[in-house]
């Protein structure tokens, strides 16, 4: 059975909102304070909850070169705090797993196209709205990414 969950995590700053931040001048304007500890643990606990073999991470290579949070020795070592923290997890061998981690956003892009993923229910950018700003990082990325790729993105008006 399939079963989408939406938690809400209001404590979390939108990225927008952390550039006067004062401990966050030399990160990327998208970084959030421990994001993906977050969003791992929250994952973990529902994996436990339901019984799941896999946790699955869509972060591509260039995340991995921006964020701590996505690099591999992050990964490494919150799979063992899962598994030392959970007897199901661990017994269960619940495994985190990064299928795009060694492939740029454009490649993301493009093998999403191919297998038919439908990007116009995609979201890219930081910010809240109806639209996708098409200013922020998230949304100038998302625009190279599907230049490079050479696919048409089905939310910019043409
Ligand atoms: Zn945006």
């Amino acid at each position: 059975m399939e079963e989408h969950r939406f938690v809400e995590v209001p404590q979390l700053k939108e990225a927008g909102d952390m550039e006067d931040g004062r401990n966050f001048r030399h990160l990327p304007p998208t970084y959030i304070p421990m994001r993906n500890s977050i969003f791992y643990s929250l994952a973990a606990s529902y994996a436990e909850e339901v019984g799941a073999h896999y946790i699955i991470g869509g972060h591509n290579r260039e995340d991995v070169a921006l964020f701590p949070d996505t690099a591999p020795a992050f990964f490494q070592n919150f799979q063992k705090a899962i598994w030392a923290g959970s007897r199901l997890l661990r017994g269960r061998r619940t495994t985190i797993l990064r299928p795009l981690q060694l492939r740029s956003k454009a490649e993301v892009v493009s093998l999403a196209a191919g297998l038919g993923v439908p990007l116009e229910r995609t979201w890219s950018c930081y910010r809240e709205g109806r639209r996708q700003c098409g200013e922020c990082e998230g949304c100038r990325k998302r625009v190279k990414a599907f230049s490079e790729a050479g696919v048409r993105d089905p939310l910019r008006p043409t």
